[in-house]
């Protein structure tokens, strides 16, 4: 995840009310919220299809906000098909073109900002500020990727000792399917199919089932702006749709963001069809720890913990699951962190004073609480937030919650909401402690909390995670300047946000002229 990490955007101060009036104002659900699949292919009418209709609920209250169509056999097979056909005519445009087109998406995401923030609470469950920051990262996403490309995918001449003409060219791969989560359904959605655009490739995008309304909205943006329908198909839909668009032998390539689980399981689905061998894009999950010593400023590091533990319900793929805190300074840091959770406010993300909104569904709400409950029975349980208070009624919340565990290695499981788990470590165990947070094979954000410069430079050797913050919070990198992402059990990489991401949605064509 990748947002401009400040409260606010542009334009907007939290802390100023007559901008936070205006822009609850703003946020207003759009008329037209109908996720049906969109597909440009002669005789193939999107809406005429007939998909599978359902309704789509909020998570803050189980209001209906609106319809899906979801897509079937037929429906995936009929995008496949006109993505292919729409390919060559895109590749052929000038990638001069393709990058103005996204810019333009970027000034109309930017103007719809009110109906998408209004769409990531209602149907993400998004608080205020996470709602426009996501917008922003969108925004920066586009416009970071426009300019990437033109800087990387330009045709390069090779001058050389062969007396001949040699040209570098970049082109689309063909058709790429993005496959997106619901915990960013706009900025990664919208940053995966930008960059596969404006690489020259025909894009089928299939949104996580909780979120296909926000995922909608963007594509009707992207095509206004320019990219054309034949170039950019919607595939709302559940895993299945997701499975059959890998499986699809027209497939030439796979953005994918989501779980390790099912990263893997695409892999395995790559490996045993048939047709090209298709290159996958994978950024997955973490059990994401901060070390904090002795001579870590309390005050920072608990704002620090607050904020990547429980920020977005802990939904974020960066945030903090594992707090590892120097035995000698447990006690006093483990007091003032439940006193500063205690703080927080729990309830519907849009009031502007919420801090922690609901988690995304009734099955994320079931695994998280039994999590809670097994912590609850073996003594583990610290704190949790509906001890103190009742979490509201409506809607799917889960009480933030601090579980301790006796070492690092014992988190085996990404637990994805707003629960963080504290081991306690000894001044000379410190590197049996890294060692141990090593185990679980992810590498995604790390923390480190010390004055010691040492310290971190230890940590650093030894963990090779994607992003580490020293002496702050764990979220919310910021396009261009933090390229995000890591490896092993966390993904693939390229870094999203970063200058390796668009040019590898491109292949290379060396042409040798005799001259
Ligand atoms: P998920 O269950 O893995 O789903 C991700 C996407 O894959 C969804 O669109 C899903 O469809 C689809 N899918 C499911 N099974 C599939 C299959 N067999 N073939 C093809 N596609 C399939 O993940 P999630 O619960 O939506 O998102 C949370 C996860 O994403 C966490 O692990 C989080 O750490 C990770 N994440 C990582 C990053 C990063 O940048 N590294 C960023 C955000 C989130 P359905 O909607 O139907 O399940």
């Amino acid at each position: 995840d990748i947002h401009p990490g400040r409260r606010g955007g542009e334009g907007i101060e939290f802390g100023h009310a007559e901008s936070l009036t205006a822009l609850v104002a703003a946020a207003r659900l759009p008329e037209a919220r109908h996720a049906a699949p969109l597909i440009a292919a002669p005789l193939v009418d999107g809406v005429a299809l007939p998909g599978h209709v359902r309704d789509v609920i909020s998570p803050i209250d189980g209001a209906v906000i609106g319809r899906v169509t979801e897509a079937d056999a037929a429906i995936v097979t009929a995008a496949m098909a006109a993505a292919a056909a729409g390919f060559s005519a895109w590749d052929a445009t000038a990638l001069t073109t393709r990058a103005a087109a996204l810019v333009r998406a970027a000034d109309l995401i930017e103007r719809e900002r009110g109906p998408l923030i209004a769409l990531l609470q209602a149907e993400g469950g998004k608080t205020l500020d996470d709602a426009l920051a996501e917008v922003r990262e969108a925004v920066d996403l586009c416009r970071y990727y426009a300019l990437d490309a033109r800087r990387t995918l330009s045709p390069e001449p090779l001058p050389g000792p062969t007396g001949e003409s040699n040209l570098l060219r970049r082109r689309g791969r063909g058709v790429v399917a993005c496959i997106s989560p619901w915990n960013f359904p706009l900025a990664i959605f919208v940053g995966q199919v930008a960059a596969a655009l404006v690489a020259g490739n025909a894009v089928v995008a299939k949104p996580a089932e909780q979120t296909p309304l926000v995922a909608a909205h963007a594509v009707r943006l992207l095509h206004a702006a320019g990219i054309p329908a034949t170039a950019l198909h919607l595939l709302p839909g559940d895993g299945h749709v997701g499975a059959m668009m890998v499986g699809d032998p027209r497939l030439a390539g796979i953005a994918f963001t989501g779980s390790t689980a099912v990263a893997r399981s695409i892999a395995q689905d790559l490996a045993a069809r048939d047709g090209p061998l298709v290159p996958l894009i994978a950024e997955t999950g973490g059990i994401n720890a901060m070390i904090a010593d002795a001579t870590a400023l309390p005050e920072q590091l608990v704002d620090d913990v607050i904020t990547s533990a429980f920020r977005s319900a802990g939904q974020r793929c960066s945030a903090l699951r594992l707090l590892c805190v120097q035995e000698d300074v447990a006690d006093p840091v483990i007091t003032m962190l439940v006193g500063a959770a205690r703080e927080l406010a729990i309830g519907d993300p849009r009031d502007p004073a919420t801090h922690v909104g609901p988690v995304i569904d009734a099955d994320a709400q079931d695994r998280l609480l039994a999590w809670l409950d097994r912590a609850e029975k073996q003594g583990r349980l610290l704190w949790r937030a509906d001890a103190d208070r009742p979490l509201p009624r409506d809607g799917i919340f889960v009480p933030p919650a601090v579980i301790a565990l006796d070492r690092a290695s014992d988190l085996r499981d990404e637990v994805f909401g707003p629960v963080l788990h504290v081991v306690r470590w000894r001044a000379d165990g410190f590197d049996d402690l890294v060692e141990d947070i090593a185990r679980n094979g992810t590498r995604l954000t790390l923390g480190i909390h010390s004055r010691i410069a040492a310290t971190a430079e230890r940590a650093i050797a030894r963990l090779g995670h994607g992003n580490v913050y020293v002496n702050r919070n764990m979220i919310g990198a910021v396009v261009g300047t933090q390229p995000f992402g890591g490896s092993g059990l966390s993904g693939t990489g390229p870094k999203a946000g970063g200058s390796d991401y668009v040019r590898r949605f491109a292949v290379e064509q060396t042409i040798t002229i005799n001259t």
